[in-house]
């Protein structure tokens, strides 16, 4: 850039008066020409659609016609970061992936943390939006205003540590100083799960976005840390509200565990409550002799080498890497599991010992493909091979519950398309349905396509009529520290399920909030009157509890309406027969969620403003959230 260019983007930048903690400019790609150009975001833009989902939401309504699928030239892959990426708040590495996914062929959201969304910040983008098809595999370097799309070739059927291991001899750079996004062979091979993974156990991995990412033949996206300053409106503020997280986090006895040890006490606590899914959802009990002490977190860390592995800005005792103690594997370096790495590569599958699930684990992320659909896919095979209702001759191999071995042999076919792994690489909805009969019976998925995160939802409704009934396949509420905040009791009865709907209804919102800052889920552990204090800080608005619940919905209605525009509606809005089924066993024993549903469905509806019979946000509804171009679009008036 020359000097008067300098002078005049700076002129530019102070006429447009940029919010603090903002690059202002989306970088655009379009893989089919091999073109790639800036474009700046006007701060109006800005304030509504703050980065991250909300803009993502925006982006793909307004750019993915419904006879655009996933697997569409002209699908869009948005890769948004938000105002809090890249400055001193714990956990500001964030990135939130956007895009019309591979199994409910809807509207997907799905985050990771690591440092992708601090250096792409420092690069000078708020988010990258990647359009068409490459001729040939090809990743995507960032070096400050250097953009090139750059040969793959050599990088195809490697994993995801070899990808970033590659691409950092390639450019020279390592540490943090380098992020790698990249998919595995499974998303080479559009395994319909495939995930999107980076810094080394950092996974996007709902949804099949990796899948999306194949398909457009983008191997990876690398960015060296840019050298562009990103700086807070208020500094002094944005120090402030961060220490107030940070005191939070480390004291607040709902939050403490998570500061100490991540997610790793999940496991015990929820085992508790029966809602640690055990084989595939055929019980709830921990099975005798399984020294279930080895379970407690202080033991899943104390039993591995370790040292921290903390992502941009984290003062988290979160997130590890682990060397394996024993075993066929011992030596080898892994990522330490998260809660749903224990689930999905562990008591899903009925394998439960430690060691052997952290390895499969990294596996599972290194092939890249996401872990609760991977122990949903096996757990069932397993189930089916002991019944009867597959074949050793259909699979190729005998397989049991609990065995390591197996599953990886099964990662591998699916992520190759090999064999039966063919089927299965299609998800769990549509291997059982292709299969029907008592197998269909056994699976676990929602009629959308997609299957739940690691629990036993059947021991926790909230997370199943949100799983039922968000937009992105995934969870989109989740309960807050605080739901006093949003005008929710502390506590409800779990199994009234009058209680559970008004509260999934009365939280819409809060997630897409959090995800469009570009900051992580478990640092925002903390008030939401906290998160607006840093984002008014940051960007120098003065934002209020208020308006972020009114912008969060509002993400969520844009999110809807694309999926109802694409034929996705209140139909699909049903755990499959076994996802709803009754535990015959456990702390939930008996409970029936399904005698309940469409009551939950209907409160749920008028809780959150949208018509039940077509799933539309009402008129009124969306006038509310300032959505009138959409109600145009939805009801025409
Ligand atoms: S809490 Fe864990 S995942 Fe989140 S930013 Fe910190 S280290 Fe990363």
């Amino acid at each position: 850039m020359t000097p008067t260019h300098a002078v005049q983007e700076a002129v530019r930048a102070v006429s447009r008066q940029l919010p603090g903690g903002y690059a202002g400019k989306l970088l655009r790609v379009d893989l089919t020409s091999g073109r790639s150009w800036s474009v700046e975001w006007s701060p109006e833009e800005m304030r509504t659609y703050i980065g991250g989902v909300g803009l993502g939401a925006k982006i793909l309504y307004e750019e993915v016609p419904p006879d655009v699928g996933w697997d569409h030239p002209d699908n869009r892959l948005v890769l948004a970061t938000g105002p809090l990426a890249g400055l001193p708040v714990w956990g500001t590495g964030g990135l939130t992936v956007v895009t019309r996914g591979a199994l409910t062929n809807g509207a997907t959201s799905t985050q990771a943390n690591g440092f992708f969304g601090a250096n792409l910040k420092f690069s000078g983008y708020d988010a990258i939006v990647i359009q068409g098809q490459a001729p040939r595999w090809v990743y995507l370097s960032i070096n400050d205003d250097t953009v090139e799309l750059r040969n793959a070739a050599s990088l195809v059927g490697k994993d995801t540590w070899e990808t970033q291991d590659a691409l950092s001899a390639e450019l020279g750079v390592s540490g943090h100083q380098l992020s790698v996004y990249s998919i595995g062979p499974a998303g080479e091979n559009l395994v319909r799960f495939a995930a999107i993974q980076g810094d080394y156990g950092h996974v996007a991995s709902k949804n099949g976005c990796g899948a999306v990412m194949g398909k457009k033949k983008l191997k990876a996206v690398a960015i060296v840390r840019g050298t562009k300053a990103v700086t807070a409106a208020d500094p002094r503020g944005l120090f402030q509200a961060a220490d107030d997280i940070a005191h939070d986090l480390k004291t607040n006895p709902l939050a403490k565990s998570l500061y100490e040890y991540g997610t790793l006490p999940g496991v015990v606590n929820l085992s508790k409550l029966g809602v640690l899914p055990i084989k595939n959802y055929t019980t709830n009990v921990v099975p005798e002799g399984v020294d279930f002490s080895r379970w407690e977190a202080p033991k899943l860390r104390q039993g591995f080498d370790h040292r921290g592995h903390q992502c941009n800005a984290c003062g988290m005792h979160h997130c590890h890497i682990q060397v394996i103690p024993s075993g066929p594997h011992k030596g080898e370096r892994v990522d330490e599991p998260e809660y749903e790495g224990w689930s999905g590569a562990g008591w899903t599958i009925g394998l439960t010992d430690p060691v052997a699930v952290s390895w499969l684990n990294t596996r599972i992320d290194r092939a890249c493909v996401d872990v609760n659909e991977f122990g949903w896919v096996v757990g069932w095979v397993m189930e089916c091979v002991e019944k009867g209702y597959i074949t050793k001759e259909q699979l190729g191999f005998e397989l049991k519950w609990g065995d390591a071995d197996g599953a990886y042999r099964l990662l591998r076919m699916i992520t190759h398309r090999q064999g039966f792994g063919d089927l299965l690489a299609e998800g769990v909805k549509r291997a059982a349905e292709k299969l029907g009969g008592p197998a269909r019976e056994c699976a676990v998925y929602t009629l959308k396509g997609a299957t739940p995160r690691g629990h036993d939802h059947r021991g926790r409704w909230d997370e199943m009529l949100d799983t039922c009934t968000a937009s992105t396949g995934t969870l989109e509420t989740g309960n807050p520290v605080f739901p006093q905040e949003m005008g929710q009791p502390a506590r409800i009865n779990i199994f009234d399920g009058d209680q559970v709907a008004k509260l999934v209804a009365g939280l819409l919102g809060r997630r897409h909030f959090e995800d469009s800052l570009g900051i992580c889920i478990f640092t925002t552990r903390t008030t939401i009157q906290n998160i607006c204090q840093a984002l008014s800080a940051a960007a120098g608005w003065p934002y209020a509890l208020e308006e972020a619940v009114r912008f969060g919905r509002r993400t969520a209605a844009i999110l809807r309406a694309f999926n109802l525009r694409c034929g996705i509606g209140p139909d699909f809005e049903y755990p499959s027969p076994r996802y709803g089924s009754t535990p015959i066993d456990g702390p939930a024993k008996d409970q029936a969620v399904m005698k309940q549903w469409e009551r939950m469905r209907e409160l749920w509806y008028e809780g959150v403003g949208y018509d039940p019979k077509t799933g539309k946000p009402l008129p009124e509804t969306l006038t509310q959230l300032g959505l009138d171009w959409l109600r145009r679009d939805l009801w025409g008036k």
